[in-house]
């Protein structure tokens, strides 16, 4: 039976890496996938991954019809044995609606790949929608850690290694202004994985040192 597989996890956690291990299985055994992603680290029209591998991949445009475009590939004579979407947080729930068409009207295995939450541990809607829809949920916990060692469940946006909770749930480009309550006009916008309980008290590896560094501040876990 034909599956609609949600692979989710936070950032770092090796979703594009899985999906580029997919596509070459697949392509290996001389199937031909075909693949989305959205605002890719290497740029429009790629999926790669931070391990340097890259392949080519159709931009997902906003208010793109993933199952037409899957159609109209069909009837003008191509080939689509499965199909993979990377990013898939960003996209629109109804095009994950369209994505569960292709599975279950066409009959192709659908992959996606997506950040579960936003830096606010709120679920972005493209994979709230995979949660409602998928087959198949599988949770990705490939080596991303915390900077305390415990594994890393949630993404935190900082702005000059403070962690911010407010601001836009999609910023493009790693400076802006409106990243969020605290944020600089000039801020340096980034991202870092955290474990729940460091993501709660705002806690980020640059933080944690200066804490760590400061006399004024005691260890948390000093001993009474
Ligand atoms: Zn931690």
């Amino acid at each position: 039976m034909p599956e609609l597989v949600f692979f989710s996890g936070t950032m770092d956690c090796g979703k594009s890496t899985l999906a580029l291990q997919i596509e070459h299985n697949r392509s290996a055994r001389g199937l031909q996938g075909m693949i989305y992603s959205r605002n890719d680290r290497a740029g429009r029209g790629k999926l790669s991954s931070r391990l340097g591998l890259v392949t080519e991949a159709v931009e997902a445009a906003d208010g793109m019809d993933f199952y037409a475009h899957v159609v109209g590939h069909l009837s003008s004579g191509g080939r689509v044995d499965y199909v993979i979407a990377d990013e898939a947080q960003f996209l629109a729930p109804e095009q994950i609606d369209q994505l569960a068409r292709v599975v279950d009207d066409l009959g192709l295995d659908v992959f996606a790949f997506g950040i579960t939450t936003d830096f606010r541990s709120k679920l972005f809607p493209g994979s709230q929608r995979l949660v409602e829809l998928a087959d198949r949920i599988e949770v990705l916990q490939v080596e991303a850690l915390c900077w305390c060692g415990a594994r890393a469940t949630h993404n935190a946006r900082t702005v000059d290694g403070r962690m911010v909770v407010e601001g836009a749930q999609v910023v493009v480009g790693d400076v802006v202004g409106d990243a969020g309550e605290g944020a600089e006009r000039h801020g340096e916008v980034g991202y870092e994985v955290l474990c729940r309980r460091h993501h709660r008290r705002r806690q980020t590896a640059a933080t944690a040192r200066a804490a760590a560094l400061s006399p004024d501040v005691l260890p948390v876990d000093a001993p009474k």
